[in-house]
Parts: structure tokens; sequence; C-alpha cells
């Protein structure tokens, strides 16, 4: 099974010696919408639950606005272990993860992907920015993608605080698509 596979992995050296478990993701299989986050933090290492801390709840609560939950959505990082400090995980770090990311989005099979931030919507769509992206469905290599800001940057009000507004539009949107 890949999340079993995924919890033996030892391909990043440092990661799989510093962290408490393998954070493989969460929700159902057979989701239509996966969101997508970087890598774990803290409370994520500690239960095996990805987006479990502020950010997390923030998530949580604009899925629910959004007229669905958590329950239905399946909820994974780019990187399955975290990076001691919640450091950003490296180039190398993430392309040792890219292969188990793509066996799970492969098996998933989701009608929308939302990544937040970033370098989760690098992961997708190659160097670029948010602000370029954000808001619009990409199609990459078959799989239709939605970036939005990373709540975390909606809890901290930038840029121009505009991202939560942002970030609740785009949730909205990406329900209203896999409904
Ligand atoms: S981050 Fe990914 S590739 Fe690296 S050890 Fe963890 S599961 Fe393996």
């Amino acid at each position: 099974m890949l999340a079993d596979e995924m919890r033996a992995c030892t391909r990043c050296v440092e990661l799989a010696s510093t962290r408490t478990q393998v954070v493989v993701g969460s929700g159902p299989t057979g989701a239509r919408l996966v969101i997508v986050g970087e890598a774990p933090g803290a409370r994520e290492d500690e239960t095996g639950v990805p987006f479990v801390g502020r950010s997390g709840q923030l998530l949580d609560r604009l899925l629910e606005e959004a007229g669905t939950s958590r329950d239905v959505v399946a909820v994974i990082n780019t990187v399955k272990c975290r990076p001691p400090g919640n450091r950003v995980p490296s180039k190398v770090e993430t392309a040792n993860c890219r292969p188990w990311t793509t066996r799970q989005l492969g098996e998933m099979t989701p009608a929308l992907v939302v990544p937040l931030g970033l370098s989760a919507t690098t992961w997708f769509l190659g160097r670029t920015t948010l602000g370029a992206v954000r808001g619009r469905v990409h199609e990459v290599d078959g799989q239709r993608v939605l970036p939005t800001f990373h709540p975390a940057a909606a809890l901290r009000g930038g840029p121009n605080g505009e991202a939560m507004t942002r970030l609740r539009e785009d949730l909205a949107l990406a329900v209203r698509l896999v409904s």
C-alpha cells in the first residue's frame, strides 16, 4: 500500500532521522478536491495529520464557509516529513518526495487540486509568482490546479491585508468547481 511505503521512506537522511512520523495526508482517497501544502510543522509531525495548527483551523473554517468540510477533502503536503525547526525543505528533499506526491495524486485522480502558497504552487506550475497565477484554474498534465494563498499568509494579513479575502474567495470557487 502506498501509505505504508511512504511511512518506511528514508530517502532524506536528515528528515528521516529527525521526524516523529511521516505525515502521509488526510481525507478520503476518492476526494474530488485535494489541498496541497508544503511540509508538516511541529503539530503535524506530532499528530501525523496535515494542517492541524492555526493554519489548519483557518482552512477548516473557510472550507465550512464554502459549504464543505475536511471529511470530504483530501489534504497532503509536497514533502511528507517535517524539516527540523520548520525550515524550508531543500530542493533535494522536495525532489526526493515528488514521486510520492505524484503517486498519491495518480491514485486519487481529483477533479481539482488547490496548492496553498508559492512553494506548493511552484511544485505544480514551475517557477512563478503567486500573484500571476492564483485564483485561476490551470491545466497541468491533465490535472486542474487552482493556486491560492497559504492560510499562514492570510493569518499574517499580507500582502496588503488581502490574503484572507483572496483565500476565502479561491476556496469558495474551488468548492463550487467540484460540486
Ligand atoms: S520527505 Fe518524503 S522523500 Fe524525504 S524521507 Fe520523508 S517521505 Fe521520504
